[in-house]
């Protein structure tokens, strides 16, 4: 099967356009086209001769996803698709609309996920098959797509939709590089937000990469017991190694981090689990620049429940007298379950092939 156009590297393009023949300024605008046309296939790309449209049709795929099924949200904002692979697996992408301020999009990066957290819907799948470079930009590129037929953009991007973007290294930053290049979407790094559920040295290595993208990190639990119970990656790296991984970053980066934290009524949301997060992060130094994100659960796997408003409330307010930054946020899209959390693919859709 011919390879995407979006998992083709330039060098390589740039390679096939010259034994081609093709002029070198082809290049930078099949490039713009991919990031940018709303065409619906190479033969939608007027501005080229149309034997080289032919031939970019013979050797390449227009895009690696295709729509399945679309939903809207009541909210009249955020909606969902469904997007099928060439092997038949499918993945959820959401678009978060804000007041037309800025379209956020919510990407995914792994066909289920391995991690298995006990109060997340993908975690139930097991993990199907990680996505290529192509297949996490091409969910950039769909809404891209839409909305720039009503003169929009994608404004911000977050690899929070299912999967461990940092087990799946290698295509998540080839991806990243690809929505911040400024010859294909010309994304700001500063837009763009990577989140994991602690796996440490890819952390470090990410630190590496001199690249001014945001970090969120799950934590959801200020003690190992509590959080080895809800996530299992906590026997691999525990809440001391996740934070001391987080200041290397600060450190190095200097970039603010988030911390994402799961309210989960009678698991973590005493105010002593409060207090302890407080001190654990503040021990760290450098308190202004952590935020804590936290989130009161959304319906799924383990029956957890949210916490009364109040209880949410003392403990943001308990964050704060440690210094620490902390806002609760409800999580839009619950209603078409597009919620953090809420993305799985129904079994037997996973591996229908085409
Ligand atoms: N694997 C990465 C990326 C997924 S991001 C990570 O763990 O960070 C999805 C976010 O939604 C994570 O913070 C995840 O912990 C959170 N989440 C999962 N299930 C949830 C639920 N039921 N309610 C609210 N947030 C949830």
């Amino acid at each position: 099967m011919n390879p995407s156009i979006t998992d083709v590297d330039a060098a390589t393009l740039a390679a096939w356009l010259a034994q081609r023949g093709e002029p070198a300024y082809r290049l930078k605008q099949i490039r713009r086209a991919i990031a940018h046309s709303t065409a619906a296939d190479f033969g939608g790309l007027t501005d080229l001769p149309l034997g080289l449209r032919g031939a970019l049709a013979e050797a390449f795929r227009w895009s690696s996803v295709e729509l399945a099924t679309e939903v809207a949200s009541a909210d009249g904002e955020t909606r969902k698709v469904l997007l099928r692979l060439h092997d038949g697996h499918h993945i959820e992408s959401v678009l978060m609309p804000h007041h037309g301020e800025r379209n956020s999009v919510c990407i995914s990066t792994q066909a289920g996920c391995p991690m298995a957290c006990a109060f997340c819907a993908t975690g139930e799948m097991g993990l199907i098959r990680d996505l290529t470079r192509g297949e996490i930009v091409d969910q950039v590129r769909y809404w891209q797509r839409e909305l720039r037929s009503r003169d929009d953009r994608v404004s911000h991007v977050v690899y929070m939709g299912m999967g461990e973007p940092l087990n799946n290294y290698g295509p998540v930053m080839g991806s990243v590089r690809a929505l911040t290049d400024p010859e294909l979407f010309g994304i700001s790094p500063r837009r763009i937000t990577i989140s994991t559920c602690g796996i440490v040295p890819k952390i470090d290595a990410l630190a590496e990469e001199g690249l001014p993208i945001d970090l969120a990190v799950s934590l959801h639990a200020a003690n190992d017991r509590t959080r080895a119970m809800i996530m299992p990656v906590n026997r691999k790296w525990g809440v001391d190694d996740v934070l001391d991984a987080s200041a290397r970053y600060v450190e190095k980066t200097k970039r603010r981090l988030t911390f994402e934290y799961i309210l989960l009524k009678g698991v973590n949301d005493s105010v002593a689990d409060a207090e302890r997060l407080g001190r654990r992060i503040a021990a760290r130094g450098r308190t202004s620049m952590y935020h804590v994100n936290l989130i009161p659960v959304n319906a799924g796997p383990g029956g957890f429940e949210r916490p009364s408003a109040e209880a949410m409330e003392l403990f943001a307010r308990t964050l704060e007298s440690h210094r620490i930054a902390a806002t609760v946020r409800i999580s839009k899209g619950q209603d078409i379950a597009a919620g953090c959390g809420q993305l799985k693919v129904p079994e037997g859709r996973a591996a229908v092939p085409l």
